[in-house]
């Protein structure tokens, strides 16, 4: 099935996208219009001229769409999870929280167009009102991921668009049909043409955005390597600019942990979406003194895994994206083993019967990964987790802080005083106690410290991207006042 372009003035695209079910490649999902310089232009354009009414449109009847887009969603949850299982393959529960979540998003920033509070605070002077309110930006990218083809894009497009800001998205080029379709519900749902336009295409296509002139805000989700490209252009054109990026992320078993719980953390945060999850727990650092029950219970339970289509509710673990993540994937498997981890379980391409036209990967665990492994270091993206042994809460924290992300971090304890002090010196944006690395709640804010971003946060304070401070000061004395000099 062919899309169309939901561009205004876009022309008839020369070169299309396909997107393909990553448990059956075989199975096209649809052809999308490949964006060339001039649709990104007329895409920008569209945004650019919409801008002005959009602005002047009072917040609460912004959000009205929201909450309309919201309802709607929710009715056609389980259609767009089916849809999103069979383009990107994480299996159906997840795929209906995926959903979830973009609902969850678009209720909660429905309510912020009744807000947006900004401050009145005293003025130094007499006969002088004070105060700052929130401005749109103006004409914002936003460049996506897969791994989240609804969520993300929701936790983007609904803050944007609430603040009074227009929108030129791309969506990731493995699935373009989720991102399409909900851009078109929002459409469906009120917002004038122009508001929200569609650009689809790779690395290329983003590029073409993120360097074009008219755009003012890129808010950027995806890996490192990437967002150091993105945040390069903007620096060179002065654009605002949001960026949420890999993970690295650790969960610290401590000696006091209730094991069959951690375990069953480990088990969800690790292989959870296939292990594609900026949030993904990769790495398993494990008090002496459980290792060994730890690290049996893990790789009993990691073997006995359901691998399959995640549109069989049987399935527990889909396929991963497409063929070049497999392949590193399993790059990662042999590195570890060079580096001398012992591995436990999986480590394999799965390919029997029905699997033999997808790209599933075995859960991976390897077991006594020294921190500064390659494997223990680097995100890996995938179905694989490091089990590290550690001494002692602070030899724990040091390794969980000696990678360069800090997305999210979790620790498994008892004791009050040892969860306490992970909570103050774990440098992760989210850390969570007796609980997995996954599972962010949308009121809260959301994004990591280092590489992982540039100090934004997404979900509970995202206003903080998509709109300015504007101080304004209203003097009413009648006279000229001079702040710092006639107090
Ligand atoms: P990616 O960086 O390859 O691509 C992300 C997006 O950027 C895609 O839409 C892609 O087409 C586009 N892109 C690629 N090159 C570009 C360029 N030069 N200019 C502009 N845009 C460009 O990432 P991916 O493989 O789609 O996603 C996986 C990565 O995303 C992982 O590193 C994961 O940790 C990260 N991620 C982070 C979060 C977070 O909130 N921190 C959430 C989800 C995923």
């Amino acid at each position: 099935m062919d899309f169309e372009n939901i561009t205004p003035g876009a022309s008839t695209p020369a070169n299309w996208i396909e997107s393909r079910n990553p448990a059956h490649w075989t199975e096209v999902i649809g052809r999308f219009p490949l964006s060339d310089a001039s649709a990104v232009d007329a895409a920008v354009c569209a945004a650019r001229a919409a801008y002005d009414s959009w602005r002047l449109t009072p917040a609460p009847r912004r959000a009205e769409v929201l909450y309309r887009a919201a309802e709607r969603l929710s009715r056609d949850k389980e259609e767009f999870a089916q849809l999103m299982t069979r383009e990107m393959g994480k299996v159906l529960i997840e795929a209906r929280g995926d959903v979830q979540e973009g609902v969850d998003m678009l209720y909660f920033i429905a309510g912020e167009g009744r807000r947006l509070c900004g401050e009145t605070v005293p003025s130094e002077l007499m006969s002088k009102f004070a105060m700052s309110v929130r401005a749109p930006v103006g004409v914002c990218a936003l460049v996506t991921p897969w791994n989240f083809p609804l969520a993300i894009p929701s936790w983007k497009i609904a803050p944007a668009l609430v603040a009074g800001n227009t929108v030129v998205f791309k969506p990731a080029e493995d699935t373009p049909a989720v991102a399409h379709r909900f851009a078109q519900l929002l459409i469906d749902c009120g917002l004038p043409p122009g508001v929200l336009n569609v650009v689809h295409g790779d690395g290329s296509t983003g590029a073409l955005i993120v360097n074009h002139p008219g755009i003012d805000l890129v808010s950027f989700t995806g890996s490192t390597d990437v967002g150091r490209l993105v945040a390069h252009a903007c620096a060179e054109s002065n654009k605002r600019l949001s960026l949420e990026m890999g993970g690295k992320n650790a969960i610290i078993v401590m000696e006091d942990a209730d094991l069959s719980l951690a375990v069953d953390g480990a088990v969800w945060g690790a292989f959870g979406t296939s292990g594609q999850r900026c949030t993904a727990a990769s790495r398993l650092i494990v008090h002496e003194s459980v290792y060994k029950p730890f690290t049996d219970m893990l790789a009993a339970r990691a073997s006995a895994l359901r691998v399959g289509d995640g549109l069989d509710e049987d399935s527990q673990v889909g396929p991963v994206i497409n063929s070049a993540q497999l392949d590193r994937i399993h790059d990662y498997t042999q590195i570890g083993l060079a580096d001398g981890a012992k591995l436990l379980c999986g480590g394999e391409r799965v390919s029997k019967g029905s699997l033999a036209d997808g790209w599933f990967y075995s859960p991976t665990v390897f077991a006594d990964v020294a921190p500064g492994m390659r494997i223990a270091q680097e995100e890996i993206f995938g179905p694989t987790t490091c089990i590290i042994p550690a001494t002692s809460l602070d030899n724990a924290l040091e390794i969980a802080n000696g990678v360069r992300y800090g997305l999210s971090s979790a620790i498994y304890t008892q004791n009050v005083n040892i969860a306490f002090r992970a909570m103050r010196d774990l440098s992760t944006g989210i850390v969570y106690v007796n609980a997995s690395t996954i599972g962010a709640e949308v009121h809260l804010p959301f994004g990591g410290t280092r590489a992982t971003g540039n100090g934004h946060r997404e979900g509970g304070h995202v206003l903080d991207v998509f709109t300015e401070w504007k101080s304004l000061y209203i003097d009413f004395s009648g006279t000229l006042q001079r702040a710092q000099i006639d107090a």
